[in-house]
């Protein structure tokens, strides 16, 4: 079973991700912890992606593309996929349908988590205070300036992503304001076939 989930920054999709893969025993694929990973490394890719991440701005199609397309080939996979912040644009959702036929793949269920924007503003901050009285790393994206950047990146290049997927009615949109286990609830229920599959 391979899924996606869309939402803005802060919606949940990590969160929500990481129960249905304990669940389902499928494979959570961030695109984010991917390309933070890379900084970390300081690998090449880490290296040309860094500013672009700290900005708030898109790594390109292409990258992102490439790096989907190997890693969805890996063994972990092999019950089902969680995409977690890919595709972001539309060429990038066009390029995922492409490569799902060539790989005869399929994707089974897409849901978008909705949540107003000034929720994550907020959850952000309290976030932030946590992992500082707790001593964590912050992420150098999460401060409310490249929160701010980065909801902008998603009204303009991920929200015209969501009528591509409607218009063949695959979408299902969650309230992505509810307590976390009713976000899961809400996901479950489609995936147990409760209110059926989305083709
Ligand atoms: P995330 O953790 O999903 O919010 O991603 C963190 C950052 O990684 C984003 O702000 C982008 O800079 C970059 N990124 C993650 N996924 C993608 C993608 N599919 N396309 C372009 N950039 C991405």
């Amino acid at each position: 079973m391979n899924l996606i989930l869309f939402g803005p920054p802060g919606a949940g999709k990590g969160t929500q991700a990481k129960i249905l893969e304990d669940r389902y025993g499928l494979k959570q694929l961030s695109t984010g912890d991917m390309l933070r990973a890379e900084v970390a490394a300081g690998s090449p890719l880490g290296k040309k992606v860094k500013a672009i991440l700290d900005a708030g701005h898109l790594v390109s199609d292409d990258i992102m593309i490439e790096m989907i397309s190997s890693r969805i080939d890996q063994p972990d996979c092999a019950k089902g996929f969680i995409l977690d912040g890919f595709p972001r644009t539309v060429p990038q959702a066009q390029a995922l349908d492409e490569m799902l036929e060539r790989k005869k793949k399929a994707l089974h269920h897409i849901f978008v988590l909705e949540v107003d924007e000034g929720i994550l503003t907020e959850r952000q901050r309290t976030r932030v205070a946590e992992m500082k009285a707790k001593g964590q790393e912050i992420r150098s994206d999460d401060n409310e300036e490249t929160l701010k950047k980065r909801l902008n990146v998603y009204r303009e290049q991920t929200a015209p992503v969501l009528p591509y997927y409607e218009s063949n009615g695959r979408l299902r949109r969650v309230d992505g304001m509810a307590a976390v286990g009713d976000v899961t609830a809400a996901i479950t229920s489609v995936l147990d076939g409760g209110k059926g599959g989305c083709g």
